[in-house]
């Protein structure tokens, strides 16, 4: 009821929005259910104007990026889900300070490849990151080459009452892969620092890390990259292979066999196939272990289990079981 009431809102308010929109196109894992109301929003102006409807109707608000780190659940994700364009997909460079303004909706390989072209380095953290700058501060996204924490100076945020406010990146708490953002908050933009190149050092460390991964990681495959977080001093993708379940599957969904802490969609899988193969990698690591995984990749939609999953101990499969 909430839904259709925001939704003849919205668009009254010139934020036509489409009910029941899919969205497995639009996530890179390629899998899950259709957001209830779908919007497309290319100002800050919109976006304000957008989450005030949904806060007057009560209805939650999903932030979509570029949907590289999201399992969507089968049944979909109710309420609103966003995505940025237009001008929120705009990035300026102040020459004189070397600052950077970038828009959340803006990609990251546009982002760098503009930077690059005007002859300025800085992000190199992000090569390879197939997402947007606002995931990219959700996340703290990064590689062996740093992370955006390092270069974050403040973001542009909407909060959950349609307000935009300005936070610090000191206010963010920022860890890996994890920014403390106010509960509901969607990131409009982000301002970063960044330095001229003139040895190409930025651009030589970027190129050797991409070649390493393209050799280390199932790219020609969708995933979300890595779906735990490596625990202190050791890798994730070290536990989940120790246990033996590289290659194992469940419906289309796969443990890579050439990085394991990747699960890979090899045709039709779910997001319950998906979930199956994170319960049966945590556990087998937690009995094995002792190792509490925790998951990296983000959920969104109705599941039917607590997200955040319960600690790994209530996965740990029964001797026998399959996964
Ligand atoms: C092949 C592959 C390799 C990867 N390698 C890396 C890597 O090396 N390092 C790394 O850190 N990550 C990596 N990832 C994961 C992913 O790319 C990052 O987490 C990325 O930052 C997610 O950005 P996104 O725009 O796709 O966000 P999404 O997946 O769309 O969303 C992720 C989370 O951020 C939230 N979000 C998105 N936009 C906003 C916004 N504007 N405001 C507030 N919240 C928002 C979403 O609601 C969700 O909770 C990889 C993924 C893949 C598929």
């Amino acid at each position: 009821m909430g839904a259709t009431r925001a939704a003849a809102a919205l668009e009254a308010a010139g934020l036509p929005c489409v009910a029941g929109a899919p969205l497995a196109s639009r996530a890179y894992w390629r899998l899950g259910g259709p957001a209830e109301l779908y919007l497309e929003v290319d100002s800050l102006d919109a976006l304000v104007r957008a989450v005030q409807i949904a806060r007057a109707h009560a209805i939650a608000v999903t932030p979509l990026g570029n949907g590289s780190n999201l399992l969507i659940a089968d049944a979909g994700v109710p309420g609103l889900v966003v995505r940025l364009l237009g001008q929120l997909r705009d990035a300026e460079i102040d020459e004189a300070t070397g600052v950077a303004r970038v828009g959340a909706g803006l990609l990251n390989a546009v982002l760098l490849k503009r930077l690059e072209r005007a002859g300025w380095a800085g992000l190199g953290c992000l090569a390879g990151v197939p997402g947007t700058m606002g995931g990219a501060v959700r996340m703290n996204a990064g590689t062996a080459l740093g992370v955006l924490a390092d270069v974050l100076i403040d973001v542009q945020i909407v909060d959950v009452d349609g307000v935009v406010r300005t936070l610090p990146a000191a206010a963010l708490a920022m860890r890996y892969r994890w920014a403390e953002l106010p509960a509901g908050a969607i990131v409009a933009s982000a301002r970063v620092h960044v330095h001229r190149d003139p040895d190409g050092a930025e651009r030589a460390a970027v190129a050797h890390h991409i070649a390493r991964r393209a050799a280390t990681q199932p790219l020609d495959q969708p995933s979300c990259g890595s779906v735990f977080k490596n625990p202190p001093g050791d890798f994730a993708g070290r536990l989940i292979e120790a246990c033996g379940l590289k290659g194992t599957r469940v419906g289309g969904a796969q443990i890579s066999d050439k990085h394991a802490n990747f699960i890979v969609n090899t045709g039709g899988a779910s997001a319950a196939d998906v979930l199956a193969l994170i319960r049966a990698a945590r556990g087998a690591v937690f009995a094995r272990f002792g190792v509490d995984l925790e998951p990296e990749v983000h959920a969104a939609g109705a599941w039917g289990v607590d997200w955040p999953l319960p600690p790994a101990a209530a996965h740990v499969p029964s001797p026998g079981a399959q996964p």
